[in-house]
C-alpha cells in the first residue's frame, strides 16, 4: 500500500487530502466517478491519496505527484504507473 505518506500527521493528510480533493472536483483520477467527501475509511469507495510516480520510482509526496482516488481503484492500479480504468479493455 503506498496511500500512506510518512512523516505527516493525520490532521494534516486530511488537510492534504481535502486540498487535492477540491482541486480534482471531487473526481477520482482513476474512473473519473465522484468521490464522496465523508466515508467509512473501510468502505472501498472511500477517498484515498494516490501517488502519481510511485514512491518506489522516486515518486514524492509534493501534491503535484499525488491525487485522489476511491480507494479501491486505488488497491486495483496498484502501482502500475500508467493503469487508467477508463482504458482498459473489459474482461
Ligand atoms: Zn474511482
Amino acid at each position: 500500500m503506498s496511500s500512506v505518506i510518512k512523516g505527516l500527521r493525520s490532521a494534516e493528510i486530511r488537510y492534504l487530502r481535502m486540498k487535492i480533493w477540491v482541486r480534482q472536483r471531487g473526481i477520482c483520477w482513476i474512473c473519473e466517478k465522484p468521490i464522496p467527501r465523508e466515508r467509512d475509511p473501510n468502505d472501498p469507495m472511500a477517498m484515498s491519496i494516490d501517488h502519481v510516480i510511485p514512491r518506489a520510482d522516486d515518486g514524492d509526496d509534493d501534491p503535484k505527484n499525488l491525487r485522489v482516488a476511491h480507494r479501491l481503484c486505488n488497491e486495483q492500479r496498484g502501482s502500475d504507473v500508467y493503469f487508467k480504468k477508463s482504458t482498459q479493455t473489459s474482461k
